[in-house]
């Protein structure tokens, strides 16, 4: 392939795209980008790509939209050939594609190609000189952002506050510094088999919240887990060099045991050996978390450097980032906030309901009369109200400790102020979330992108795991 010298100058604007977006979409960019500026001179381009939803198009180099579309192939033809083909799925792409590689490209400089017996193209590289400038890039890219972030969250159905304070609301401010994937993990929820027939629709339910609350699926990478196969193989990978005796005294595990005798299951105590690897997956060194989460982390951590002890570097050792707010209690006033518990206050409540549930809130013990002093920094409602009323009405936040303390408002009253702050603080995320659920499509093809771009991933690192091991 012919170089450009238009291309090397502007190679920081390059490098940006993978400041910006996760690496296997800034790569795409960077493919086309290069196919763009080639394309002045051959003036004869072609992108093929093919939507995650089935549908199939031809746009031109100037259509910004096709990277986010799920691109599945695009093709460049000139003078000197580039081909990047990736899982050209479709018939019509695939008669295509051989049709340009048979009588269009007489100059092919591709690492290696491959057509299988079905006549596909499997995948075809581009030449040494693109894959240098990807990788330069990609270094530059490194010391833009500060690594890479990976959550993710088992699919229990709609979040609640605690989850926006505890998680979400972190998760979106992150991805303007870090690379950030985020995982509904539906593999874990399958070890204590909760609500079965209802996953798909938690799954849906989780996501919608995820994106209303600001989760941007251009600049971060949202997927299921179980759409990624990769990861239960590298489980396995990771499973031997886990001592047995690490497992059983995980206090989740024996607590797990004493919850539900009748299914201890090995994937229960498996679970960390599952969760070490959805991280490593994807080689991120940075996990936000609450502090009750820490020792699962540090878990993670141990089999990490006992895995790269035996067979040399390869993963990262994840570091935590700890959230502001690391424990929001429920309404019951004395247990973490849960669904399972039913403590919570749904984000997609209707406004009436969120009132309801803040009414049943366990106050300080206390204020039995309204003319009885409070407590406001013991009670549970004042620390709700720092989250929500502070933002939402600053002045009535900097008079209610005093007036909890003068018994000057009561109990409901300042509850009630709770529910209008939180119903205000939640109204766009609320519109948000019922705009998205009403595109036909839209969430499954944000799904399906997320998992083809983190399996980009997932398989580069399965393939380094593999060969550490001995395996190929
Ligand atoms: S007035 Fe408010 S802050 Fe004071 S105890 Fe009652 S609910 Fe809590």
């Amino acid at each position: 392939m012919r170089q450009d010298s238009g291309v090397h100058a502007n190679q920081y604007v390059v490098a940006n795209l993978f400041a910006v977006y996760p690496r296997a979409v800034a790569e795409h960019y960077v493919i086309a980008y290069f196919c763009n500026a080639l394309a002045v001179q051959h003036a004869v381009v072609l992108y093929t790509y093919v939507a995650a939803d089935a549908h199939l198009a031809e746009v031109g180099p100037d259509d910004g939209a096709w990277p986010y579309a799920g691109v599945c192939a695009y093709l460049y033809i000139a003078d000197d050939v580039c081909v990047l083909a990736d899982e050209c799925r479709f018939v019509y792409l695939r008669r295509f594609a051989i049709k340009l590689l048979d009588q269009l490209m007489p100059s092919l400089y591709l690492l290696y190609y491959t057509i299988n017996r079905n006549h596909s193209v499997k995948r075809c590289w581009p030449n040494q000189v693109v894959l240098d400038f990807i990788g330069d890039c990609n270094r530059k890219a490194y010391t833009m952002k500060k690594g890479r972030v990976f959550s993710g969250a088992r699919p229990t159905g709609q979040q609640h506050i605690g989850n926006y304070i505890g998680a979400i609301k972190n998760y979106v401010a992150l991805q303007d510094e870090y690379e950030c994937i985020y995982c509904i993990v539906d593999i874990h929820a399958l070890t204590t088999f909760e609500d079965m027939q209802m996953l798909q629709a938690n799954i849906r339910g989780i996501a919608l919240d995820w994106l209303a609350a600001g989760m941007d699926p251009q600049r971060s990478i949202v997927f299921v887990q179980s759409h990624v196969p990769e990861i239960t193989e590298l489980c396995t990978y990771m499973g031997m060099v886990t001592p047995m005796g690490w497992l059983t005294r995980v206090p989740t595990f024996k607590e797990m045991v004493r919850l539900h005798p009748d299914n201890v299951n090995y994937g229960l105590l498996g679970y960390p050996v599952l969760m070490a690897a959805d991280i490593v997956l994807y080689k991120a060194d940075t996990v936000p978390v609450g502090e009750d989460q820490l020792p699962h982390l540090e878990f993670t951590r141990e089999i990490v450097r006992r895995f790269n002890s035996i067979f040399g570097d390869v993963f990262p050792e994840p570091k935590a980032k700890l959230t502001e707010i690391p424990l929001i209690i429920g309404l019951d006033g004395v247990n973490k906030m849960s669904k399972s518990l039913d403590n919570q206050i749904d984000l997609a409540a209707e406004p009436e309901e969120t009132i309801k549930r803040i009414s049943t809130a366990y106050t300080d013990p206390a204020r039995k009369r309204k003319g009885d002093p409070g407590h406001p920094d013991i009670c549970n409602v004042y620390t709700l109200h720092r989250a929500f009323t502070s933002i939402i009405f600053h002045e009535r936040f900097a008079s209610v400790a005093l007036e909890c303390k003068q018994a000057e408002i009561g109990c409901v009253d300042c509850k009630r102020l709770l529910a209008d702050s939180i119903n205000e603080y939640l109204k766009s995320f609320r519109e948000k979330r019922a705009e998205i659920a009403a595109k036909p499509g839209y969430l499954e093809q944000v799904l399906a992108d997320g998992a083809h771009r983190a399996a980009v991933i997932a398989k580069e690192t399965l393939r380094e795991v593999k060969e550490k091991m001995g395996l190929i």
